[in-house]
């Protein structure tokens, strides 16, 4: 227990902790949701007892009510060696993962303006982790840090200079842990080094983004600005005309209502009227639901178009890898997506794609396709236990 490694990762109105042991084995796992509301509550996984906390409790509130129920279940006996806090927003001053400090906590919210919702609660969840763990250095995780080697090319908007120069506005890219373990799980998996490696990384969840990544480092990448850019996802519309907003506005819509609706109202949710959950829309488009059968196939001629963009960044292509809740379970998104790219050499295995956890590679092409696809569950604990371990020893 002594060189356990504890994961905080800090969403907007959630929190959840993943507990490793030296081995890299997952001792325990916790959340805590619908934080700042009135029914916040949390559990720890595999646990049926809810723990008790306060109406409107804030993340630090529940942290210290998570890491007191772990306690108390034995389930954490000592201080963690070291944490690592996954941050949504390192913009250009975070290139890799750091050691927490004070200039650190001051970098993190020096790029609040680009995450308003997020990075203030990745501060409130490193300074509620001092207050537990005193003597326990803390490490700075970056959603964006992965997608810092984009060359200016695939960076910079199409836009007058001074908003990049003045106001920072450029594509930063998110999920980048997800993407850097993809890049890593599949040349292992190819039986390569990362360094030599050439994916195609789409990492399909709740949220979705695609990620081309050259010799092991990110060369483009489908989330902008902010996560609204790039692909359709549950309830973010993806790439919208920029002119939408002038045309809305003629039509009464407030700013604030469009940012709203593209959002939390788009995406899957908006096409279908139903649901932003792929598994609840598959059954729907099975039984007649055609807005659920639309939301289907909009995602996923979306994905297979930016499949395509991708390869503008690349010389080679080891593989395509699909990941994330969506990417990893829904055989029929990859079929269908896959349908669509048919000029570009991929070839699906039916079989391989319906039972690909039965296969331990988790190769889902055939013999004869041009390109290697591969399904890949991501882990993206494990690379912040991981950057959390090898900084912390390395003081
Ligand atoms: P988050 O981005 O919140 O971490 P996940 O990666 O867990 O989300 O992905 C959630 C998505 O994965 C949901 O749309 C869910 O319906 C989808 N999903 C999970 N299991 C399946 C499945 N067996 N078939 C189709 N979609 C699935």
């Amino acid at each position: 227990m002594k060189q356990s490694v504890l994961v905080v990762n800090c969403g907007s109105s959630s929190l959840k902790l993943a507990l490793f042991d030296e081995n890299e084995n997952e001792l325990a796992s916790a959340k805590a949701e619908r934080l700042n509301e009135t029914d916040a509550f949390a559990g720890i996984d595999g646990d049926n007892l809810t723990i008790a906390l306060p109406a409107g409790a804030s993340h630090r509130q529940a942290l210290q009510a998570l890491v007191t129920a772990l306690r108390e279940r034995q389930l954490m006996t000592d201080a963690p060696a070291s944490v690592g806090h996954r941050v949504v927003h390192g913009g250009e001053t975070f290139r890799e993962a750091v050691l927490v400090n004070n200039s650190v906590i001051k970098g993190i919210n020096r790029c609040a303006g680009l995450a308003p919702l997020h990075n203030p609660v990745n501060i409130a969840g490193i300074e509620a982790t001092g207050e537990l763990f005193p003597d326990t250095p803390q490490v700075a995780v970056f959603d964006t840090a992965y997608h810092q080697t984009l060359a200016p090319r695939a960076y910079l908007y199409a836009l007058p200079e001074a908003y990049y120069r003045d106001w920072s506005v450029r594509r930063y890219g998110f999920h980048g842990i997800s993407h850097f373990f993809m890049a890593n799980e599949a040349a292992r998996r190819l039986g390569k080094t990362p360094a030599t490696t050439s994916i195609i990384s789409a990492h399909l969840g709740n949220g979705c983004s695609i990620c081309a990544i050259k010799d092991g480092l990110s060369v483009d990448t489908s989330m902008g600005l902010t996560p609204l850019e790039g692909l359709v996802m549950g309830t973010r519309s993806g790439d919208v005309d920029p002119g939408l907003f002038e045309y809305l506005s003629t039509q009464g819509v407030s700013l604030k209502e469009v940012h709203k609706v593209l959002n939390h109202e788009s995406g899957l949710l908006g096409i279908s009227g139903q649901t932003n959950d792929m598994r609840t829309l598959c059954d729907l488009a099975d039984h007649g639901h055609e807005p659920s059968a639309l939301a289907i196939e909009i995602f996923c001629f979306r994905l297979a178009k930016y499949v395509g963009a991708m390869m503008a960044s690349l010389s080679h292509l080891d593989a395509l890898v699909f990941t994330g809740g969506i990417g990893e379970n829904s055989s029929r998104v990859r079929k269908k997506t896959l349908s669509h790219l048919g000029l570009l050499g991929f070839n699906l295995d039916t079989d391989m794609n319906e039972h690909h956890g039965g296969y331990t590679d988790g190769r889902i092409d055939t013999a004869d396709s041009r390109f290697p696809v591969l399904v890949i569950p991501t882990n993206e604990e494990l690379v912040i236990a991981r950057e959390a371990r090898r900084l912390a020893t390395s003081i």
